[in-house]
Parts: structure tokens; C-alpha cells; sequence
């Protein structure tokens, strides 16, 4: 059943006609146990279409065939030259059919159209074509041993760099078709077979991605996708022929990953929460650090990993720049993600409406004043208007929490005792934003920050060839960059007497 079918694209109205099954050894297959469940339409309720209801025995069948295609199948045997054209081949297709994916991300997700499409699709193409050319460039090194232990010996040792194996990615609901490339794309340029599990609340451009894996060519085997809900991620997690597992989302469910990563002692990487601080000094351009700031929390509704939702602002500019901030907030254009005017759309679910709505209630109870919003807007859908909190304390779970909606709280601070320590004050540590004219400022602030990634005059200043990751409770591991191939490949060391 389709909810919005007027102005879709004609292949997204033929999409999601019909239930759509998933991706196992190169076949488009239903769930063992034949169920399949609904995806929603986050701007009015309602159902979209139907995915196959993958369990942990569909996962089994996904492991089987991504094992055989690594040990025996042709991938394995493939030239790094054949698997970056195939690669670049998916960055391509994604480019050609990018409107496709826009309006598809924007139906299950809620997200504007015009952003799934220029900012969603694009960058994904651009890392699947960055990681096509890191696929010819893998290299190991020679070693100059000295073999203290056998005088006289003389050895040639060098070390290779190999894929890790079977890897199962596991994406949440926020960036659908962006965290899967995050992870898709060096892991196959490193030559790895992949199980990709999206998140329940947004299964379908991993599915249309599917199509273009077979039409770019890719071998049975090499990409499965197995819809479902987190007892799929969790039988991927823990079964033991799975050598590789690749996770992002909340670091409540990171946690369980690692518990279940414990049996076969699989390699894990985590890409988690955050609660990031956005400084702005009194110096700072103030239009621009503005308009940044509004952005680093209300981009994509707030649900960003990365969101820069504590906004510490130096007291001298601290009330009139919140409230310039909250006027600007306030006059975001609030939509469904396919009309091309909206700004904010809905949040992805009324799970999610009604977490950010506690959060509110909590925030108000506690004491804090909404310069703007505080509570949902219309009548339908998950929609919640921006809001700007002020009045709050450090112990409030407004700024301790992650909300994962367009929800702020501001904190004014003060340039002798510096802001350092509160903007370190939590459990996260996965990016930070600086706004100030004075240069030395920026770099000292910069490294006095725990975080894996740090904006200065900008926010969200993201780049393919950028390492990606965080400090602390925010993950494990580096995604993006050269970096990414570290986290799905090997090292052997090979050392030959001659
Ligand atoms: P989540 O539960 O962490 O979901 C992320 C992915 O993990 C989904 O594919 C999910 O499948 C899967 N999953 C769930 N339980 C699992 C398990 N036990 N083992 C393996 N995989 C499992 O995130 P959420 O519940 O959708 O969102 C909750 C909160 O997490 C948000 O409010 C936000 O604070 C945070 N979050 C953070 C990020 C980020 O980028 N850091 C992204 C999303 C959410 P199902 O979707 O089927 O449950
Ligand atoms: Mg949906």
C-alpha cells in the first residue's frame, strides 16, 4: 500500500508497489519463516510498503553465502583493478539514479528530499568512488630483520595486508543509505564479503542499493542484505562464522554487540553516540557562527550522531546570541521530507517522537526555559518544533543525554575559567564545534577537546578522506579516510629464511 503516491518518480512508485524481499547469494528471497513487516511514511503514519521479516535464520543463510563467496567464489580470486571498477561502477549508478534514491530515503525516513538526494546520495557515491581507488592500493611492506638469534641467517620478511573475512554491517535509521556506504565500500574494496542489516525503521534504499550491487555485476555472495529487526543484528553479532562486525548506532546496543562479539572473539568496530559541545567565543563572526550553530543541531532533525546539541556561548554575546539563534530555529520550514520548500521534516518514528517528547517534559520540568519550541507541531506525523533551551544545568538530562531530535540547550561560559572542562564533561566524545576569529583560540581549544572530530568556524566539516571515529564512549575505530581500510583488513607478517 502506497501513502504518498503523487509526485513520486515513476521506478520509486514501482518500488514500493509490491512487498520487497532481500538480498541473499545473489537471489531476491522472502524470509524462511515467510513474514515480512511495514516500513512508515514518519510524515503521516502510515504504511509504505513490506520487507521480508529476515531472523536469525535468514542471517545463517546470508553468513553461508558471503562465506562461500569469500572462500570459493570468484570474489576472492578477483584482481584489486576488477573490484575497483565494480566499485566505482556502484558510485556511478547511485550518481545516474541519485533523484531515486532522494525521494525513496526522503518517503522511509522523513528527511528532505533535496538533502537524501545532494548531500545523502552524492556523498555516498563520492566514498564508494574514493574507496574504488583504495582498492588497487593496499599494500604491505618489506622488513629489514635482524634476527639476532640465528647468526649468519639471511631472510627476506614482508608483511601483507588481507581482508578480515565474512563482515556483518549494521546501520541505524538516521543516514540509511549513507551509513551503509560508510561501511560497504572499504570493506569490499579491501576485498571482504558483507552482510548489510538496516535498520527496521528504514529498509528500503538498502534494498534499491541491492539492485544496483547486481546491476554493477557483483558476484552472488559478495553483498547480502538481510532486512529484520534487532534480533537479526544480534544473531549476525553473535554468530561464529562471522569474522567482522561493523556497527552504528546507539551505544547502549554497541555494548550488546561487543557481549555478543565475545564467542568467536570477532573483530568490532563502533561508531556510536555523542553529545557534542559547539563553542562560540565572543570574538566569533557572529552571522556565521549563528547560522552554523542552528545548523549543527537542527541538521537531519537533530538525529546526528555528531549533533552539536550543548551550545556553550561566552557570556558577554550569551542572551543576545541565543536568542538570534532561537529566531532563526524558529523559522525553519517544517515539512514532509517530498516537499521541496521543507527544511525540517518529521522524526523517523513515534518511538522516536515520544523519546524526544520525554525529553522535553524532562528538560521544562527541571527547570529550563524553550526560547523557542517545546512541543510537537500539527497533527499528524512525528513532527517537533526546534527548541532552544536556556536556563540549564549541567546535571540536567537535557545536556547530559542524547536526544537525538532538534533540540538545544545553551550554556553561557566564561573566558577566564575557560570551557574545556565542561564541554569534556561526558560520557561521549565524537565532535566538537569552535567558533572564534582569534587563530591561536582555534588550535588550542582543538586539542584540549576529547573528541574525534573538530570543526572550527563550520560544523558537520565532514570529508570522505577525512578519518571519522570517536573519543571515549562514542566508538570504536576510525570510519572514512585511508583509515577505514584499517578496520577491514588484516596484518601477516611473512618472514622467509633464504
Ligand atoms: P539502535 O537500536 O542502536 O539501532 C541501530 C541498529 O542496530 C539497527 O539496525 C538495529 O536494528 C540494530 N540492533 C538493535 N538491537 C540490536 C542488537 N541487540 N544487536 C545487534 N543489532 C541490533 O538505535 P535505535 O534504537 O534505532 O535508536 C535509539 C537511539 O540510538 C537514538 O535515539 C539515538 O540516540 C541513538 N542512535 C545513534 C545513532 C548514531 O549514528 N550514533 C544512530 C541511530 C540511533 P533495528 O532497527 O531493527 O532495531
Ligand atoms: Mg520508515
Amino acid at each position: 500500500m502506497t501513502a504518498v503516491a503523487t509526485d513520486l518518480l515513476p521506478r520509486v512508485r514501482d518500488f514500493i508497489a509490491g512487498d520487497r524481499p532481500m538480498l541473499i547469494g545473489g537471489e531476491w528471497v522472502w524470509a524462511e519463516s515467510g513474514r515480512t513487516f511495514e516500513t512508515i511514511d514518519p510524515a503521516t503514519a502510515r504504511p509504505i510498503t513490506s520487507v521480508a521479516h529476515g531472523d536469525a535464520a535468514d542471517v545463517d543463510r546470508a553468513v553461508r553465502a558471503a562465506r562461500q563467496a569469500f572462500d570459493d567464489g570468484p570474489w576472492s580470486r578477483m584482481k584489486p583493478n576488477e573490484r575497483e571498477r565494480l566499485i566505482w561502477r556502484v558510485g556511478d549508478l547511485l550518481t545516474e539514479r541519485a533523484a531515486e534514491f532522494g525521494q525513496l530515503e526522503a518517503l522511509d525516513n522523513g528527511k528532505a528530499a533535496t538533502i537524501a538526494t545532494a548531500v545523502d546520495t552524492a556523498w555516498s557515491a563520492d566514498i564508494f568512488r574514493y574507496n574504488a581507488g583504495l582498492a588497487t592500493k593496499i599494500t604491505g611492506s618489506t622488513v629489514n630483520v635482524s634476527m639476532p638469534f640465528v647468526p649468519g641467517g639471511e631472510f627476506h620478511a614482508y608483511t601483507l595486508r588481507e581482508p578480515v573475512g565474512v563482515c556483518g554491517l549494521i546501520v541505524p535509521w538516521n543516514f540509511p543509505l549513507l551509513m551503509a556506504a560508510f561501511k560497504l565500500a572499504p570493506a569490499l574494496a579491501a576485498g571482504n564479503t558483507v552482510i548489510l542489516k538496516p535498520a527496521e525503521q528504514t529498509p528500503l534504499t538498502a534494498l534499491l542499493l541491492g539492485e544496483i550491487f547486481t546491476e554493477a555485476g557483483f558476484p552472488p555472495g559478495v553483498v547480502n542484505i538481510v532486512t529484520g529487526y534487532g534480533e537479526a543484528g544480534a544473531a549476525l553479532a553473535a554468530h561464529e562464522d562471522v569474522d567482522k562486525i561493523a556497527f552504528t548506532g546507539s551505544t547502549e546496543v554497541g555494548k550488546k554487540i561487543v557481549e555478543a562479539a565475545k564467542g568467536n572473539l570477532k573483530k568490532v568496530s563502533l561508531e556510536l553516540g555523542g553529545k557534542s559541545p559547539n563553542i562560540v567565543f565572543a570574538d566569533a563572526d557572529f552571522e556565521k557562527a549563528v547560522a552554523g550553530s542552528v545548523a549543527a543541531w537542527m541538521f537531519n532533525h537533530g538525529q546526528c550522531c555528531v549533533a552539536g546539541t550543548r551550545l556553550y556561548v561566552e557570556r558577554p554575546i550569551f542572551d543576545d546570541f541565543t536568542a538570534a539563534v532561537a529566531e532563526a530555529a524558529s523559522q525553519a520550514k517544517i515539512g514532509p521530507g517530498l516537499d521541496p520548500a521543507t527544511e525540517l521534516g518529521p522524526l523517523v518514528s513515534q518511538e522516536q517522537f515520544d523519546r524526544v517528547s520525554g525529553y522535553l517534559s524532562a528538560g521544562l520540568a527541571d527547570g529550563a526555559r524553550a526560547l523557542t519550541g517545546g512541543k510537537r507541531w500539527g497533527d499528524e506525523g512525528f513532527f517537533i518544533e526546534p527548541t532552544v533551551f536556556v536556563d540549564v544545568e549541567p546535571s540536567f538530562s537535557i545536556v547530559q543525554e542524547e536526544i537525538f531530535g532538534p533540540v538545544v540547550a545553551a550554556l553561557p561560559f566564561d573566558a577566564d575559567t575557560g570551557v574545556a572542562a565542561a564541554a569534556n564533561d561526558s560520557i561521549y566524545g565524537l565532535a566538537a564545534g569552535i567558533w572564534t576569529q582569534d587563530l591561536s583560540k582555534a588550535h588550542k581549544t582543538a586539542r584540549q577537546i576529547k573528541a574525534g572530530s573538530v570543526w572550527v568556524n563550520q560544523y558537520n566539516g565532514f570529508d570522505t578522506a577525512m578519518p571519522f571515529g570517536g573519543y571515549k564512549q562514542s566508538g570504536w575505530g576510525r570510519e572514512l579516510g585511508g583509515a577505514a581500510i584499517d578496520l577491514y583488513t588484516q596484518t601477516k607478517a611473512v618472514n622467509v629464511a633464504l
